[in-house]
């Protein structure tokens, strides 16, 4: 049984309450290790931790600041083996995707943030005729929340922390209760690279007792969140009377659009990554497929024979294309959607079932699933379903799709496939989401603001965009 401590004060200790949850390996149904369900007090223990450390770290050189991120960076490389079979383990997900993906994207998040810290900058304005000058600071915030998913566990977890203490702040963090275990070993990583004690401190717990513990935390001054969009608007309530700045990154239901003069097998063979990478459990997946009508047949046959070759398997299997769902509650959340769009008249073009894998059968594996869908308002369309499932629906005019693309209530990313550059020009400017593809998925460079519109959330990530929410800007004049 392995047992995850919090990480508080460079230190991993026991909740004080002692109150443990179970930690499931999705791959096989089994609990293999318990995490702390820390209480209100661990987390003061934290926020004390933090707060002690905020005076020195502050101060601490930019130079100082990067050389330590990056070493954190190096060490996770050198331990990515170790780190891509943890990641797999709670989550599900292939090992060679942890091993291409989850763990040198979390690398690159410190290097990257190691890096943009000795780059930014601050404005100053020049008075003219007034004799006087400006000059912006941008001060760290203090003590800071990252609250996390369990979808892309290490990845958006340090993708907070890392501009947060590049930032010059100290951290609270939770990672999710579903997928603890890489956040954990990461501790021991930050203390070898040098981190002080209580730069970064780790608790472990439900949302509920945990996550609203930090969100609730008077003195905790911002909060960095990535989850649901239910949860955010939980955690924006709690926190808009206590005037935290907020960053918000949330669900999405992201359209991918598909017209006749795209390139055809590019567009094939990326569709197929965009609709099912990680089981279909990522916030960015095309989940709805809009296809013009002169090539929607073919594109069907394609696109089904494609998924129907897909091998669902054991995650530590080097064949398997989709491994396990991250929870039984979810399996079964994703095979109500099934249901339901059954219901509404949809037509299951292929999955739909769940897979028994050999000598792991009470895995939560499940079939990846194409729904064809002749009325882009049913709920499968609308709803975030964030499984292996997809939609697919013809559609004859620009106009027509640019309508059923932007008549959900989300705006994260959209992927547009197409060489026609007007098109391009005119529907990457109107289709209403943070993040735009075009002939391409997940390209991601991190210096680009990362975020969503309408119930995707609030805030930008990524560059420095990052380190201005971590930040206050606070303004001198001088006059002369
Ligand atoms: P979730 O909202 O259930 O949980 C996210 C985190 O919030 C967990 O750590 C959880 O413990 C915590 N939490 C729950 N209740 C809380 C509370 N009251 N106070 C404080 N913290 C609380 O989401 P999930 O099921 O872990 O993740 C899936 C969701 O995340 C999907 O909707 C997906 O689209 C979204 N997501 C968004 C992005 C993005 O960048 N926009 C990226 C990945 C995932």
């Amino acid at each position: 049984m392995a047992t995850i401590k919090n990480y508080i004060n460079g230190e991993f200790s026991l909740p004080i309450a002692n109150e443990w949850i179970d930690n499931y390996n999705p791959a096989n149904g089994e609990i293999y290790g318990q995490i702390p369900n820390s209480k209100k007090e661990d987390v003061e223990e934290a926020y004390k931790s933090a707060k002690s450390a905020f005076r020195l770290w502050s101060q601490t050189t930019l130079e100082e600041r990067s050389r330590i991120l990056i070493k954190i960076s190096e060490l996770l490389e050198a331990n990515i083996d170790r780190f891509a079979e943890a990641e797999s383990k709670d989550n599900g997900k292939p090992i060679s995707l942890a091993k291409a993906i989850d763990i040198p994207r979390a690398a690159s998040n410190f290097r990257f943030f190691g890096n943009a810290i000795t780059q930014f900058a601050s404005e100053s304005h020049e008075s003219i005729g007034q004799q006087a000058i400006n000059y912006t600071l941008r001060q760290p915030i203090g003590v800071v929340g990252c609250i996390s998913p369990w979808n892309l566990p290490l990845y958006l977890f340090t993708w907070k922390i890392a501009p947060a203490i590049a930032a010059g702040n100290c951290v609270v963090a939770k990672p999710s209760e579903v997928t603890p275990m890489t956040a954990y070993l990461l501790g021991e990583i930050c203390n070898n690279a040098g981190l002080p004690k209580g730069v970064l401190n780790i608790v472990h717990g439900l949302g509920s007792t945990t996550g609203q513990a930090i969100i609730e935390h008077p003195d905790i001054k911002a909060i960095s969140f990535t989850g649901g969009t239910a949860t955010g608007a939980h955690i924006a309530r709690v926190a808009a009377p206590m005037f935290k700045k907020l960053s918000l990154e949330l669900g999405g239901k992201n359209p991918n659009i598909i017209f006749a003069d795209c390139d055809y097998e590019d567009m094939l063979t990326t569709t197929v990554r965009s609709s099912f990478a990680n089981q279909g459990q990522i916030c960015l997946c095309g989940s709805r497929i809009f296809v013009e009508v002169s090539i929607y047949e073919k594109f069907k046959t394609d696109f089904v024979k494609k998924v129907n070759a897909l091998k669902v398997g054991h995650p530590s299997h080097e064949d398997t294309n989709i491994g396990a769902l991250v929870s039984k509650s979810h399996l079964n959340k994703v095979k109500e959607y099934i249901a339901i769009a059954k219901e509404e008249n949809g037509t299951l073009l292929c999955g739909g079932n769940e897979v028994v894998v050999k000598g792991f059968e009470n895995g939560y594996y499940l079939e990846p699933t194409v729904i064809e869908v002749t009325n882009d308002e049913c709920r499968v369309n609308q709803e975030e379903v964030f499984g292996p499932v997809v939609t697919i629906m013809p559609f004859n005019t620009e106009e027509e799709v640019l309508a059923m693309a932007n008549k959900v209530k989300y705006g994260l990313s959209a992927t547009l496939w197409t060489n026609d550059l007007k098109r391009t020009m005119k529907l990457s400017s109107q289709l209403q989401a943070g993040i735009i593809w075009v002939n391409t998925w997940m390209l991601r460079d991190l210096r680009t603001p990362f975020g969503g519109i309408k119930a995707s959330g609030i805030g930008r990530e990524g560059g420095f965009e990052a380190l201005r929410f971590f930040t206050e800007a606070k303004n001198v004049c001088i006059k002369y």
